[in-house]
């Protein structure tokens, strides 16, 4: 199992958004069980923010293995299914949705001033130092959450997203990379990339 200091490994910094995603995918992890291994945990993020991140390091659902799926809805809302890998014809799997429901304290006055100095661009010791406390004190409240505090969760038969498949790749006439078909775009009869397609450049 991976820790907090394994997510923040991979992410390069401590955050209170990193410090959510691990409270949601620890909290999936601990709700779906241990993964048999004919099954594998798809993960949907609707947001593409910090948490993210401790998504991948913790519940294994990457970008690359397309078992990650992103769309961007802007919302901090996280879905995980169970896709059966014996059964490929299932169209739905077991899984949990997951809404962050955590608020932020209200600041004090004083780290409302500190905020506003910091924003008009102030890097004095004492404002960095007031920022970076109030930063450490979310994080800490929100490892320190109950479950209930922090997510809204339910739980059922959830659509499964459609399986990455793999294309055959064409060439583009313009630059001359390689693209999957699916993406290829034609423009003035050619098979062009969406960059060219989209640019201006001939
Ligand atoms: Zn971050
Ligand atoms: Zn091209």
């Amino acid at each position: 199992m991976k820790s907090f200091e394994d997510v923040a490994d991979f992410h390069g910094h401590v955050c209170p958004g990193l410090a959510l995603g691990y409270r949601v995918s620890m909290f999936a992890l601990k709700e779906l069980g241990e993964r048999a291994l004919d099954e594998e945990l798809v993960a949907i993020v609707e947001n593409n923010s910090c948490a993210v991140d401790a998504v991948q390091v913790i519940t294994g659902c990457t970008f690359g293995k397309g078992n990650l799926i992103f769309k961007d809805y802007g919302k901090q809302v996280y879905t995980f299914i169970k896709r059966p890998s014996r059964n490929r014809v299932t169209t739905k799997g077991y899984g949990i949705r997951i809404s962050v429901e955590w608020k932020s304290p209200e600041e004090t006055d004083e780290e409302k001033k500190m905020w506003d100095r910091y924003m008009k661009g102030d890097l004095s010791e004492e404002v960095l130092k007031a920022v970076h406390n109030r930063r450490s004190k979310k994080i800490e409240m929100i490892l320190n959450a109950r479950d209930e505090e922090l997510l809204k969760v339910t739980t059922g038969k959830i659509d499964l997203p459609e399986e990455a498949r793999i294309y055959p790749s064409l060439r583009c006439a313009i630059c001359g990379e390689k693209v999957m078909e699916p993406r290829a775009r034609v423009k003035d009869g050619r098979i062009v990339c969406i960059p060219c397609f989209e640019g201006n450049k001939e």
